[in-house]
């Protein structure tokens, strides 16, 4: 929570068009981030996970900052061009394409695309030619709070033979990517993928392909209730891993933070509804928000995410409760296998924040489940 953000809301609410939930996001935060990849990772070129957040706002900053942009549509790359970036600076990441999606991007410029089989390959030859490819490895996500299923990449063994495929229909084989989960506690978690990925390389190299390219993928985590390692320490736990596992043939790397790099800049204000209580006896409260899983709060699904909640009651005495949006869907509750602890005198009316929501929030929000509007942004500007 910055200072910008505190005066923002005060003005908000002081003007009386404080109605409905609003996630405020402060591009000075992101500015910092954005340089504390920079510092931490410098030989890494950092792809912006345009999915995070894919404001106007937010893409023009990182574009000025010189960012690249990891991308999985085409309407992702449209929006990334709009925002002033050439298409050398944009990969097309999504593992998942139409074939007309792929001939569209090559068409703006695309040159770089992810792949995790031979069908996907064959898709790329067809229709942009010469391309560069990288195919994207299975890793377990072990120590991630929001883990990545196998929905993404192929057996290492498989990424040999995807590589070589794409190296004899005329692409150019260029590297690997893999994802240690999202937001990842572990900084040795990227050790053990560099041990996949120095082993794929030996194998192309073998077969005469040779690769140029890692992609660290994303995972860095934000602070939410607990702390996380400062992204200095990924760093240098990356840097370690790459000199073990590539000697001094360090390869090109990549990075391409997400919730890494816009997390900790928004914050979501929300309204109680209502606080009530199933029978007398009940000992946990029910507190409704104007804001739940349908308003941008997606992440709270199987309760993955906890966000800190700050009250104007803080420093009251404090019980759990089950927390839960305002729709008609019973799946609308946000934390209830585990409760979370509010402060007792809570009561309708009260505006409570929500932190640490500046990523995966605003494009998670339904367009009008229930009637009710999708989530009210604001990118306050970053100043020079
Ligand atoms: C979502 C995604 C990211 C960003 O992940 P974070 O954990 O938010 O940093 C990076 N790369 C790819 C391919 C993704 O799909």
């Amino acid at each position: 929570m910055t200072e910008r953000i505190r005066e923002f809301l005060r003005s908000r609410r002081e003007s009386g068009i404080d109605d409905g939930p609003v996630l405020v996001v402060d591009l000075d935060v992101v500015r910092d981030n954005y340089a504390s990849f920079a510092k931490a990772l410098p030989d890494s070129r950092v792809f912006y996970a345009v999915k995070a957040n894919p404001a106007p706002e937010l893409l023009a900053l990182l574009v000025k900052l010189g960012s690249c942009f990891d991308t999985a549509s085409v309407a992702e790359i449209q929006m990334v061009l709009a925002a002033g970036a050439t298409s050398d600076r944009i990969s097309f990441g999504n593992t998942i394409k139409k074939e007309r999606d792929i001939a569209r991007a090559y068409a703006l410029g695309i040159r770089l695309f992810a792949v995790d089989c031979k069908a996907e390959v064959e898709k790329i030859a067809r229709v942009a030619p010469k391309a560069r490819v990288f195919c994207r490895f299975l890793f377990d996500c072990v120590g991630a709070e929001w883990p990545l299923s196998r929905k993404f990449g192929c057996d290492p063994e498989m990424a040999v033979d995807v590589l070589e495929h794409a190296h004899r229909l005329g692409l150019e084989a260029y590297g690997v990517s893999f994802h240690v989960g999202s937001q990842q506690n572990r900084t040795a978690a990227w050790d053990e993928a560099l041990k996949s990925a120095s082993s794929i390389f030996r194998a192309c190299a073998d077969r005469g392909i040779n690769l140029s390219m890692v992609n660290l993928g994303g995972g860095f985590p934000t602070k939410y209730l607990k702390d996380v390692p400062a992204v200095k320490q990924y760093g240098r736990s990356i840097f370690r891993a790459l000199r073990k596992h590539f000697g001094n043939r360090v390869p090109d790397t990549i990075i391409e933070p997400g919730r890494g790099m816009v997390g900790n800049a928004g914050v979501i204000e929300s309204e109680v509804v209502l606080v009530s209580k199933k029978s007398d006896k009940d000992e946990v409260r029910w507190v409704y928000l104007d804001i739940g899983k349908f308003g941008g709060l997606a992440e709270t699904m199987d309760e993955s995410i906890r966000y800190p909640i700050r009250t104007p009651r803080d420093g009251d005495a404090m019980a759990p409760c089950v927390l839960a949006g305002p729709t008609c869907d019973s799946a609308d509750v946000l934390y209830e296998k585990k409760p979370y602890d509010l402060p007792v005198s809570l009561e309708i009316g009260d505006r409570v924040l929500i932190e640490g929501t500046g990523a995966y929030t605003s494009t998670y929000s339904a367009v009008a489940f229930n009637g009710f509007d999708p989530l009210k942004t604001i990118h306050l500007e970053a100043r020079d």
